[in-house]
Parts: structure tokens; C-alpha cells; sequence
């Protein structure tokens, strides 16, 4: 089997940093699709496709084990600096090799298939919308303008271990492998995506053409592409794509499922559901918060309010200042540093911290006027 490798990443028309990444180390190929402020999402990213590559070259484990040791490094990275607290990534991977496709997946970013000119997704988003479209709460049309969209409901380093959804393709001769992220998906219609997969036979013409057509339809986020031409399998199979899901779905000795079973998978479904909404209604509450309190010693802005939520904190820090968090609460005004003091935007917050600075260089005026 020959695997055609073609890749290609942007980083669109309004972001002002790539935060996506991409591996292409035969027979492993990834795309990782970071998030979290300042460096966060660009340093999500390519820790976990180290992580994968790095296991991967020593031989160690599984591909979704190597998926589950990329979550606890953004994880762990995340915990340990706070500059990039919270950060998280999206990870799809493919190991290709043997005449058939292994699939990792975590998160939005998706592989499809280009088959005898159809394209099919092979990989489910882990995204609110696509479990309401589960649900049958909304259509396929309604999820793609929905404004929470971009609401993942499972991503890598968000929390100490993750689901990993794992897939097993078998490969034909004129097989199309593609991994892209959301950037390109929310941009570019999948008949387009099939037309442009089908008009440029070449891997890495396809990939320039995806991006480029993305760029052209607003290239509102990074764009990554991932595009694998398979030819001359000879050891694979024959007919339908074999995927299979471990070990979340299983198709073989499928059973009825009592009544009751269904409605408690219901009732789990719903009461889920619920819960994510409430999460995010709280996120999205909580993104709109500002405080200005002490990190590290220092006078920060946090993001959030200051509390703890089941062991969770309801705020991360956004920037930490120079000025000493000491010296502040040496000022009466700002003795409640600790506790946090309450700022109406971010702005405001920025604010506060320059009105310490200017303070803390008026009592030092003072000081030294005062001293003999
Ligand atoms: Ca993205």
C-alpha cells in the first residue's frame, strides 16, 4: 500500500495566531485543533501531538493509549502554569498502515472519507449540537448556525482522563483519507469539499485547494488539512468500509433492548443534556466575569468569579502584572486583595490594576518626602 501524503495549514483571515497543528510522520498522521487564551491552544496542540508521536516512536501501548497520555501532558501542563490554565486541544489521529486506516479521535476536528467520489464523516464531534442532533432536538441544518456550535462537549486536557473514540477502516486502491479542522468544516459545504477532493488527484494540490477555498468563503478560524491518497492496497479487503467503533458502539450480537433500559438511557440522555446546558449557561456567565486579585505574588486579572464549584475554581487567570501583590495590600484600599475585587469588564479590570500601580508610585512619593 502507498500512502500520498498532502498537508496544509492557515491561519485564516481574523485570527491572530494558529492555534491548530498537524502531524505527518508515515505511517501516523494527526491534525489538533488548540484552544485557550494567549499561547494556550498553540501549546495544547503540539504538546499532544509530541506526546502521541513520542509514544508512538517508542512502541508503547495502543493509539488511543498514546491519545489518553496526550491528555494527562496538556492536562498536567495546563495545571502546573498558570499562563496556560485551561487550556485544551481537539485530537484526531490516523495510523495507516497494513491497508487500513486506525482512528483516535477526540473532540470536532474530522476525518472523512473520500470513497468512489462520496464523501462520508467517519468521526462523530464531540459537540453539544451533534448530541442534540442525537436527540433529535434539532436538524443537521439547525446545528450548523447554532450559535453554540463551537461548544465541545469532550476535549484533551480539560480533565485528568478522557474518552477516546477509536476507529478501524479497512482501505481500498483510490481510497481519499482527509483530517481537517473545524476551520475548514465550518467554511466549506462537504459537496464542496468532495468536488475539490475530487478535482485535484494530487494529495497536496487538495490540501492547498481546501485551505484556499475556506480563505476565500472568510477563513474565520485556523484552517488545517490533512489529505491521504491511498493506491495499490492488494492486502486489504473488498466492498463497504469496514469502521468500526470501540468501545463505544458495538454492532455485532446486537440484542433488543428492554423498554426500560431504553428509557432510563433516555432519562440519562436528557438529565445529560441538562447538565451541559447548565455548564455552559454557567460558562458562558462566568466568561463575562472580572475580578482583579493575587497570583503568584503578584497583582492578576482573573477571568471569572472567586470561588470554588465541587472542587472546581470558577476563574482562571488572564494576566498577571508586575506589580508585587504585596505591596498593593500594603495600601488600605486594596487590602481586600486576596478576596478579589470585583471589575465590571476586562477593562475595567486593566484599569484597577493601573490605578494600583499609580497609587503604589504616590505613596512612594509620599514615602520619601516624609523620610528625613
Ligand atoms: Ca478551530
Amino acid at each position: 500500500m502507498k500512502v500520498e501524503a498532502g498537508v496544509a495549514t492557515d491561519i485564516g483571515q481574523v485570527r491572530e495566531g494558529n492555534e491548530d497543528s498537524y502531524l505527518v510522520e508515515p505511517p501516523l498522521y494527526a491534525v489538533a485543533d488548540g484552544m485557550g487564551g494567549h499561547k494556550g491552544g498553540e501549546v495544547a496542540s503540539q504538546l499532544a501531538l509530541e506526546t502521541v508521536e513520542e509514544m508512538f516512536r517508542e512502541g508503547r501501548g495502543s493509539l488511543a493509549e498514546h491519545v489518553r497520555a496526550a491528555n494527562r501532558a496538556v492536562f498536567e501542563r495546563s495545571v502546573d502554569d498558570s499562563k496556560v490554565a485551561g487550556m485544551g486541544t481537539t485530537l484526531t489521529t490516523a495510523l495507516v498502515e497494513h491497508g487500513s486506516a486506525h482512528l483516535a479521535h477526540v473532540g470536532d476536528s474530522r476525518a472523512y472519507l473520500l470513497r468512489a467520489g462520496s464523501l462520508r464523516q467517519i468521526t462523530e464531534d464531540h459537540t453539544l449540537v451533534a448530541r442534540m442532533v442525537q436527540l433529535g432536538e434539532i436538524t443537521a441544518e439547525e446545528a450548523e448556525v447554532h450559535p453554540h456550535k463551537n461548544v465541545l462537549t469532550r476535549a484533551l486536557g480539560t480533565e485528568p482522563d478522557v474518552d477516546v473514540d477509536e476507529l478501524e477502516l479497512g482501505l481500498l486502491d483510490g481510497d481519499r483519507l482527509l483530517l481537517c479542522s473545524d476551520g475548514l468544516t465550518s467554511m466549506v459545504t462537504e459537496q464542496q469539499i468532495e468536488a475539490i477532493l475530487e478535482a485535484a488527484p494530487v494529495a497536496q494540490d487538495a490540501a492547498d485547494r481546501l485551505v484556499r477555498a475556506a480563505n476565500r468563503a472568510g477563513g474565520i478560524d485556523n484552517i488545517t488539512v490533512v489529505v491521504l491518497g491511498i493506491s495499490e492496497t492488494g492486502e486489504s479487503g473488498t466492498g463497504e468500509p469496514s469502521v468500526s467503533g470501540r468501545p463505544q458502539q458495538s454492532s455485532r450480537d446486537r440484542r433488543p433492548v428492554p423498554p426500560q433500559l431504553i428509557r432510563w438511557g433516555l432519562g440519562a440522555a436528557v438529565l445529560a443534556l441538562v447538565v451541559a446546558v447548565g455548564l455552559v449557561g454557567l460558562r458562558m456567565w462566568l466568561d463575562g466575569r472580572w475580578y482583579v486579585g493575587a497570583a503568584n505574588q503578584h497583582v492578576a486579572i482573573y477571568q471569572g468569579i472567586p470561588a470554588e464549584l465541587l472542587g472546581f475554581d470558577l476563574s482562571h487567570v488572564d494576566v498577571e502584572s508586575d506589580i508585587s501583590a504585596d505591596s498593593a495590600m500594603g495600601l488600605p484600599l486594596y487590602a481586600a486583595l486576596p478576596d478579589g475585587i470585583n471589575a465590571t469588564s476586562r477593562e475595567d479590570a486593566l484599569a484597577i490594576v493601573e490605578q494600583i500601580r499609580d497609587d503604589l508610585r504616590k505613596q512612594a512619593r509620599l514615602d520619601r518626602g516624609a523620610a528625613p
